[in-house]
């Protein structure tokens, strides 16, 4: 398998590569030549599969070569070992939780394949790898907890300032050893820009190996399709799910679309925003046009910019009535987020995290119009990492488990600088 960068002025790659590299060099996002259709009697028999397997199968193609099979399956196996249980919360809507691992939200699963990945491919490396990475709150932790102690890795995590959770910052910036959390006065799109500026700065790259851990490297992209998987493994109804995802950076959803094209089986996919809606209006006309990010509960999920649409548009080939037929999209406010949270929980007794009441909100308006249907949604957080906003919408107090409690105990330690990137090649050149 070789990837092409979407914009389309840079050398084919295979997967060590792209991984490696993480952004193309024309600064487009690599992507993959064709999509692989799984066989059609994995299709029929997944479900009873093992997740480690189910995961191999569904990533090989995209490794291609560049992994010996046991190596693959081994990383497969290490990437998936916790729990992605599907419960139902309504008699019409489920929840797919994907908050069991390590840092408490569905990065994880990209960030474990991410790093052992470029373990794997550097190994033979002399040179010390810095993987840069920005982070609207959750991505940090998980990529710095894949990287943590690994040699010849260094990890440097930028995060708006004042815009991520307690909890999300003490992850961020108690790891010590080989990570550094570079607390930017800016919003999460600032700090996207400025390391998008340093994967394009010749003078940087000459002098150091920096590489991306952002949804923007397949490596952390293509792994997430494994959800998707994992959820039709527990869906037990005869039609097809609709699916809702939270989406803020459009990563995880467009892992969902290509599984979808690759054979899998999903009736609708819904897009759950907050109030950074350029998604939603993009499919109300066809037009995109990027915004200034606002500042939101589901702050993981507040991107302006969000670098994977270009990735939506590949995957339909620029079809925008292919696009909008498969995806329907909503914004959700505040407002509306935390009466979710309350009205779940007083309803059905089902706690949400703020991003998975985007995602159950949306499914629930897409279900009032398709009522025939069922569907489910990606609780992508545990709601304690949100524990104020949660507890301030609910009224009940959330229960934070010990490794938690311990994290609270914590001194945060980050460098702080300017959303300005003279500053943050400054940093990284010293
Ligand atoms: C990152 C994140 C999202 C958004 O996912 P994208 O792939 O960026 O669209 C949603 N919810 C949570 C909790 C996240 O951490």
């Amino acid at each position: 398998m070789l990837y092409y960068s979407t914009n389309k002025n840079s050398p084919k790659v295979d997967f060590r590569e792209a991984t490696i590299k993480g952004q193309a060099p024309d600064k487009g996002l690599y992507f993959p030549e064709h999509i692989p259709q799984l066989d059609k009697i994995f299709l029929k028999e997944f479900k009873s599969k093992s997740k480690a397997a189910i995961a191999f199968e569904v990533i090989k193609p995209y490794v291609g070569n560049c992994m010996a099979d046991e190596d693959l399956y081994q990383i497969c196996e290490h990437t998936v070992n916790f729990n992605f249980p599907l419960v139902k919360v309504t008699d019409s809507i489920s929840s797919l939780e994907l908050f069991h691992g390590p840092t408490l939200a569905f990065k994880d699963v990209g960030a474990r394949f991410m790093s052992r990945c470029l373990g794997y491919f550097s190994k033979d490396n002399k040179r010390e790898i810095t993987v840069l990475v920005a982070t609207s709150g959750d991505t940090g932790s998980a990529v710095a907890n894949g990287f943590i102690g690994v040699e010849g890795v260094k990890v440097v995590i930028l995060y708006p300032s004042g815009k991520v959770s307690e909890i999300q910052e003490l992850q961020l910036t108690t790891l010590g050893k080989n990570i550094t959390a570079l607390e930017v006065q800016g919003t999460f799109d600032d700090c996207q820009q400025m390391v998008k500026h340093a994967f394009a700065d010749v003078d940087v790259n000459g002098k150091i190996f920096l590489t991306s851990a952002n949804s923007i490297n397949v490596a952390r992209w293509l792994p997430q399709q494994f959800y998707y998987f994992f959820a039709l493994q527990q869906w037990q109804q005869h039609e097809p799910p609709v699916i809702s995802v939270p989406s803020g950076n459009f990563g995880n959803i467009c892992a969902g679309l290509i599984a979808a094209l690759s054979g899998l089986t999903i009736k609708h996919f819904v897009a759950a925003c907050n109030s950074n809606d350029a998604f939603v209006k993009y499919l109300a006309d066809g037009n995109f046009s990027s915004q200034q990010a606002v500042t939101t509960i589901s702050n993981a999920m507040d991107v302006g910019d969000p670098s994977n649409f270009v990735r939506v548009l590949e995957l339909f080939n620029h079809d925008f009535e292919k696009v909008k037929n498969f995806i329907t999209a909503y914004s959700v406010d505040d407002n509306e987020t935390r009466k979710t949270m309350a009205r779940v929980y007083g309803q059905y007794n089902y706690l949400l995290d703020p991003h998975g009441a985007v995602g159950f909100t949306s499914l629930e308006k897409y279900l009032n119009n398709n009522p025939e249907q069922r569907g489910l949604f990606l609780e992508t957080a545990h709601p304690v990492k949100f524990e104020n906003v949660v507890s301030k919408a609910t009224g009940i107090v959330v229960d934070i488990p010990s490794t938690m409690q311990q994290l609270l105990q914590q001194k945060k330690s980050s460098v702080l600088i300017n959303a300005d990137y003279k500053e943050l090649k400054e940093y990284l050149l010293k």
